[in-house]
């Protein structure tokens, strides 16, 4: 088991950085939590925004038409999802890229995925229209580039350190275990935490180099704030069957993830030009109210579903608020 291993290791090398803690967890090719049969959807352990609505991913593939006929329809264009989960949102957005005959032609869709039960499930769902990698930098290359990732940041492992204000010194947050129970260390209060994803940051400036080289817009859409400066405290957590558990239960079962910190991913992506919306600002400026309604007098039996499917995607209290989309353009 994930768990004994871990122990072992850490009986004969010492305490590990909450960094390898999570690649492991996450990660290990035979009993990581990527490795494992059933991750994302009703039956798994989270629901994500393309699960919740078809309108979701519609609004999505909108934007990028639009932004694509402001650029004068250029003739090839590449669209890509990072962490495309059960394929639902790119399955979503290829329906309405159909919808433009033009459009459609001129795009090469790439899926970059590394969990092999979902990339089956993906192929599955999306067929020829698709084709896989296992990194962005994998990616053709091309003058257009729509890049998309939603819920893929907050996945990605994240380094951990305990700042210290008396000698402004920052050290590696640890992991360890005595009695069969789990800890962290040194001991830090919650203000003393400093998060930085630097997995994230390997992928955000491939994304800068992708669009800076060319044109085109990255969708970047996860549970975060953006806050101005340097953000303090643990945002990491687990999530097991729709519950909250701790970090160190239901070892390589559970998801891990952490607050995306958008202010941090701005600073990466200068010059090119971010903005930060919230997930409810975003959808309703894009039309997701006015596409529910033509939706739901089409299907008057499906109407209650799509308008409460929509609420739960913009009102704050649920996922309006919490949730930030970063439109990256150039
Ligand atoms: N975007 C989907 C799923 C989000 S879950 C949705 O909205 O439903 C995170 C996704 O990222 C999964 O598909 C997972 O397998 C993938 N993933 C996690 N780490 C990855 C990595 N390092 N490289 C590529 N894909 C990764």
């Amino acid at each position: 088991m994930l768990e004994e291993r871990l122990k072992k290791h850490i009986e004969a090398y010492g305490a590990i950085t909450a960094r390898s803690y999570q690649d492991v967890v996450l990660y290990d090719p035979v009993l990581g939590y990527y490795a494992q049969s059933k991750v994302i959807g009703r039956d798994g352990d989270f629901i994500t925004s393309p699960e919740v609505s078809q309108v979701f991913g519609e609004i999505l593939a909108l934007s990028c038409v639009d932004h694509w006929i402001q650029m004068g329809r250029p003739e090839y264009v590449i669209v890509t999802e990072l962490g495309p989960g059960r394929g639902t949102l790119m399955a979503d957005m290829i329906r309405v890229f159909k919808q433009f005959s033009d459009f459609w032609r001129a795009v090469d869709i790439y899926l970059v995925e590394i969990c092999p039960t979902l990339l089956k499930q993906q192929t599955d769902l999306l067929g020829k229209d698709v084709t896989h990698v296992s990194s962005l930098a994998l990616v053709p290359e091309s003058d257009i580039q729509f890049i998309i990732a939603n819920e893929f940041f907050d996945a990605l492992p994240v380094e951990q350190y305990v700042y210290d204000p008396a000698t402004n010194s920052r050290t590696d947050r640890l992991i360890s275990f005595n009695d069969d129970s789990w800890y962290f260390m040194p001991h830090a209060s919650h203000e003393c935490i400093i998060e930085e994803s630097a997995a994230s940051m390997v992928i955000l400036d491939e994304i800068k180099r992708r669009l800076n080289h060319g044109a085109g817009m990255a969708l970047i859409i996860d549970y975060g704030d953006c806050v101005k400066g340097l953000r303090s405290g643990d945002t990491l957590q687990a999530i097991y069957q729709h519950r909250r558990v701790s970090v160190f239960d239901c070892i390589g079962k559970a998801d891990l993830s952490h607050h995306v910190d958008f202010n941090a991913f701005q600073n990466v992506l200068f010059p090119l030009s971010c903005q930060v919306l919230t997930q409810g600002e975003f959808l309703i400026q894009q039309g997701i109210n006015e596409r529910t309604e033509f939706l739901a007098h089409r299907n008057p039996a499906m109407a209650a579903d799509l308008r409460m499917a929509t609420a739960r995607l913009t009102a704050p209290s649920v996922m309006g608020n919490l949730f930030k989309v970063l439109v990256v353009t150039h």
